[in-house]
């Protein structure tokens, strides 16, 4: 048995524990969390930390395959122009460059306390670094394409792809996805619907990450609408719904689908009550630093928590940020939230996000659970609040993160 004592436990599933002790066994389960002022068992001497102590965390999206991209766009240029720079750099990079970018990326991941990710993908290049990774993946392989007419080969490639991930020994959980609520024809947001095997196959949407996607669909204006005339020529052009973006494709998703929009920046009150309404069960990812790298926005986040809002947090890609970090990503939110208590920030970020992908042990501090342990240093204790120059990393890795 080994015995975990920090300034505060953070265990998700109930109020943290100052002075806790975390018990886990010596395959790293989870069997108590002891608190000093009720407990009568507690042991001679723990392993003392200084700081928290919270579950392993889930970065609930990221684009592990653009690590390559890492300082290779100017920020703060809005997101056509992020699509275009990152179009117009890809042919720059080598296949070794890729490889050895993603197993960077992992690596410092997996350093920094993440033990599961929702990772978008549009090829194969991070396959062999996920058999190989203590981190847990569901691979959303991503399908995008305006034109009716290339919709079939488009699924059959994605199905493909996902077909390769499916046949990992490790890491083989995978789905194919809409990329975005704009950049499929019907006939592809159909296609997907009819050969999604399972509707326990969890969906990654990204969703209003800038005003463009919301005059898309109004009244088809605007540089959404531009770039899909430039990337399809000959394209029947879109006039618009009228209506909302969600609520303008909602009709080709599978109701009762598991949903997770990605960065929501823009998102209003009529939105997330659309979304909670139509679908069955719907999460929420914040990706704050790449919404600032981007567009220099940050979603109305107390719009989600008063609408209770399952909130789950992702870094998205290097492209679009300077780490893969979720601490970083927790300390961008209390820049601009402060009020925000960093009990339910971590909870976005372990227990919200495992439950998203479908991973039951990971997430909380739950006896029985082996979510890994993250330690969370130079902290603000007095406050149980992060500081902007706190740091994280993995103390004690999932039990099944050992690689046979
Ligand atoms: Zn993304």
């Amino acid at each position: 048995m080994r015995y975990l004592s920090a300034d505060y436990i953070l265990p998700v599933t109930g109020s943290p524990v100052r002075n806790g002790i975390l018990v886990m066994d010596d395959e790293g389960r989870i069997t108590d969390l002891l608190d000093p002022v009720f407990s009568m068992n507690i042991p001679d001497q723990p392993e003392r930390y200084n700081g928290f102590l919270c579950p392993g965390f889930i970065n609930s999206h990221c684009h592990l395959e653009l690590s390559w991209a890492r300082g290779g766009i100017a920020p703060g240029l809005g997101l056509n122009h992020f699509v275009r720079s990152l179009q117009a750099i890809r042919s720059t990079v080598s296949e070794d460059e890729v490889s050895y970018s993603i197993r960077k990326s992992c690596d410092s991941m997996w350093k920094k306390g993440i033990v599961a990710i929702g990772d978008i993908s549009n090829g194969l290049s991070t396959l062999a670094c996920k058999e190989i990774s203590p981190i847990l993946f569901h691979t959303f392989c991503e399908l995008f394409g305006s034109d009716p007419i290339h919709a079939e080969a488009i699924l059959q490639r994605g199905l493909s792809n996902a077909a390769a991930f499916s046949a990992l020994k490790r890491n083989g959980r995978a789905s194919v996805t809409p990329h975005a609520t704009y950049s499929l024809s019907e006939e592809l947001f159909r296609l997907i619907r009819i050969n999604q095997t399972s509707q326990d196959l969890p969906l990654s949407i990204h969703h209003q990450e800038n005003e463009d996607e919301n005059s898309f669909f109004l009244n088809g204006t605007g540089r959404i609408a531009e770039r899909r005339l430039a990337f399809n020529p000959g394209i029947v052009p879109f006039s618009g719904t009228g209506k909302r973006p969600l609520e303008s494709i909602a009709g080709w998703l599978d109701q009762n689908a598991k949903l997770l929009l990605v960065h929501n920046t823009l998102s209003q009150e009529e939105d997330i009550n659309f979304a909670l309404d139509y679908f069955r069960e719907i999460h929420w990812c914040l990706c704050p630093k790449a919404n600032l790298f981007i567009e220099g926005l940050i979603p109305d986040i107390d719009l989600f928590r008063k609408k209770d809002c399952k909130i789950t947090i992702g870094t998205d890609s290097l492209a679009s940020n300077d780490t893969l970090s979720i601490l970083e990503e927790m300390k961008a939110i209390t820049r601009f939230y402060p009020e925000i208590p960093l009990c339910e920030m971590v909870s976005w970020a372990t227990r919200n996000g495992a439950e998203f992908l479908g991973f039951e042990n990971l997430g909380t501090f739950s006896p029985g659970s082996s979510p890994g342990v993250v330690l969370i240093e130079n902290v603000d204790i007095d406050n149980l609040a992060l500081r902007q120059d706190s740091w994280s990393r993995l103390l004690i890795p999932p039990a099944n993160a050992s690689i046979s």
